[in-house]
């Protein structure tokens, strides 16, 4: 596929070929046509990983115990329109609900949502991605090329980028779309690394990924007993991968609330052990589309949010919290509450009571109230509790409900919450709440929260010491103290995913451009300052810098990182724009 053209100059180069590197491809190919413009730059497009366009999260080598989080009805990535050129025409290329002939007239509301595997949207989109790159590639104007990029200099107004395999490639333009990016490991891990370093019979992964590596046939786990940093998604992922990917058998027992028995196999580990700082699971998402409907917001309500965040976003630097934002969300998930009638948890709680309550839940996270789950009940009867919920058994709770409410809000905060004047405390915490309510919004399938419920019927997933336990450490492994409940584990596996702090990447990309000193954080916690066309702010100001960031690192410019749609939003669309004026300037120069 490749062909090696680097003493060439480049016009335009995307550092990254995940989803957002795919789209950044499509929009800017369109934009290109769009504009009559009959030379294209010449492209150039890398990422380390062998398929472009699924990257590392959507991979199509992984084992398909990694589930995607979005059920199958709501990925909605729209398809691709035939593009015709002088010299070329880019086929059109289906939806994923065309390419997986998937119709709303042949399901029905009541059917339970399918989760499909990370890997099988990964082929969607390496398809997607080969339609384009094929054509633009024997048109001579693209170039692919699977290296990782370790350095980028500027160097006479042009970026000299080198890859770890020592060539360079010389560009006008330059668009990182890395996503997740790895960070300093924390003192607490590095401890554990020198620790398990000093023991033959102890292991320590600081990553969660890639899953196979845990059950790969060298590994003799059944034996151990295997702790995991973590109760979150990813720790899910970890688990399938220790359970089912190790031969244990899943058995749905109830297909109305996909309650699961479970068959151990010999292959896999005693125990596994998660832990977390506050032992919180997260909260299934609703078993169809039929209970999903009940958070949906009505036209009115979406229209009255949208039109209410636009009005206070006018006057955006002078807001000085995030009020605005809880006083909406508040109102919005308040009436949908209202709306659920006998299926509330707590019927009788006057109209006038709910907003007031769902403001202090958005401001105080361990609220209590007999509306709300107490965040102080075990792990196992909080997941129990919210898998009722989720498939219809159990009244729901307010903090269920705007956890599914915010969920349906997202793509429309997202849109109007980036990129605004906002003064950066307000900005930190806008995404501090957003972050705490994907505890619900970015909540598993059932069929998730009922494996780990019967891993620990069958006695395999131990829950005892989940909640932030003391932890030693000792010739045998980590030992686990929590209430009186004693546990040592000799593996141990962190599921923690590096935050979106620029500061604390520290691959040698970034690195490269922070000691040039071309890129610059919002704040400590987030990531880099852009425009909203994804370019970035130069820090000196002195120059117009035609390097963007786009996705993950741009975390505080654009609020909403870390799902599928923003990687084909309007934002790549907007980037696209911007370097094809960039580039029709620099060709009339
Ligand atoms: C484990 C996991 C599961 C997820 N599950 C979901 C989900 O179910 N639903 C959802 O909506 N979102 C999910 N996400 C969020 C996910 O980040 C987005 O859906 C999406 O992958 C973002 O796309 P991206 O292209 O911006 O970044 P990525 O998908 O991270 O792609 C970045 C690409 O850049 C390449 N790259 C990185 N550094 C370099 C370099 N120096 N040189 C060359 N190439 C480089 C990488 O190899 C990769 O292919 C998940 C994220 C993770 C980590």
């Amino acid at each position: 596929m490749m062909t090696s053209r680097k003493n060439a100059k480049y016009g335009i180069a995307i550092i990254g070929g995940g989803p957002t590197g795919l789209s950044a491809l499509e929009n800017l190919t369109i934009e290109l046509n769009r504009q009559s413009i009959s030379e294209f730059p010449q492209l150039v497009q890398f990422d380390s990983a062998k398929n472009f366009g699924s990257g590392q999260v959507y991979s199509l080598g992984q084992p398909s115990t990694n589930w995607l989080n979005i059920p199958e009805r709501s990925l909605w990535i729209k398809g691709r329109q035939k593009l015709i050129h002088k010299c070329f025409t880019i086929p059109a290329f289906p939806s994923y609900h065309d390419w997986i002939g998937w119709s709303k007239e042949t399901r029905s509301e009541n059917d339970t949502d399918y989760f499909p595997a990370r890997s099988h949207l990964g082929k969607y989109l390496n398809l997607r991605y080969r339609s384009i790159a094929e054509v633009l590639e024997r048109a001579g104007i693209l170039l692919t090329v699977n290296e990782a990029i370790t350095e980028i200099d500027v160097v006479d107004d042009q970026f000299h980028i080198t890859s770890n395999k020592g060539n360079s490639y010389k560009v006008d333009q330059a668009a990182l779309a890395i996503g997740h990016q790895p960070t300093e490991l924390s003192a607490q891990l590095k401890k554990w690394e020198v620790h398990a370093a000093q023991h033959a019979n102890l292991s320590v992964f600081s990553e969660p990924y890639p899953v196979d590596r845990f059950i790969s046939k060298q590994q003799q786990l059944n034996q151990a007993t295997i702790a995991l940093r973590g109760f979150g998604l990813a720790m899910i992922d970890v688990v399938r991968a220790l359970s089912e990917g190790l031969g244990g058998k899943f058995k749905v027992v109830d297909p109305t609330t996909m309650t699961m028995s479970f068959k151990a196999s010999k292959r896999m580990p005693k125990k596994i052990v998660p832990f977390s700082l506050d032992g919180l699971p997260m909260a299934p998402k609703p078993l169809n589309g039929g209970i999903d409907n009940w958070f949906q917001l009505s036209d009115n309500d979406k229209r009255y949010l949208d039109e209410y965040l636009k009005l206070k976003l006018e006057d955006a630097q002078h807001q000085e919290s995030h009020q605005f934002l809880v006083d909406v969300m508040a109102k919005t998930v308040s009436s949908i509450y209202l709306k659920l009638g006998h299926r509330r948890s707590d019927p009788q709680l006057p109209e006038s009571e709910i907003a007031t309550l769902a403001s202090s839940l958005m401001l105080n996270e361990n609220l209590s109230h007999q509306s709300i789950v107490p965040v102080d009940i075990s792990a196992v009867e909080s997941m129990r509790l919210f898998v009722k919920m989720a498939t219809g058994c159990a009244n729901v709770s307010l903090d269920y409900c705007l956890g599914q409410v915010w969920r349906h809000c997202q793509p429309l905060l997202y849109e109007r919450l980036s990129f605004t004047k906002l003064p950066v405390p307000v900005i930190l915490k806008i995404i501090e709440l957003d972050e705490r309510m994907k505890r619900y919004s970015y909540g598993p399938p059932v069929a998730s929260i009922q494996q780990l419920l019967a891993l620990f019927e069958a006695k395999i997933l131990t829950l005892n010491v989940v909640d932030d336990p003391d932890i030693e450490m000792s010739e045998k492994g980590w030992v686990f103290k929590e209430d009186g409940n004693v546990l040592t584990a000799n593996i141990l596996i962190n599921t923690v995913l590096d935050a979106p702090r620029l500061s604390s990447v520290n691959s040698p990309i970034l690195k490269s451009l922070y000691a040039q000193n071309i890129i610059k954080e919002m704040h400590e916690e987030l990531g880099a300052l852009t425009y909203s066309d994804g370019f970035i702010m130069d820090p000196s100001g002195s120059a117009n810098i035609r390097l963007a960031i786009l996705g993950r690192l741009a975390n505080g410019s654009v609020i909403g990182i870390d799902s599928l749609d923003e990687c084909f939003s309007d934002k790549i669309r907007a980037w696209a724009r911007s370097a094809v004026m960039r580039y029709q300037k620099s060709i009339m120069l």
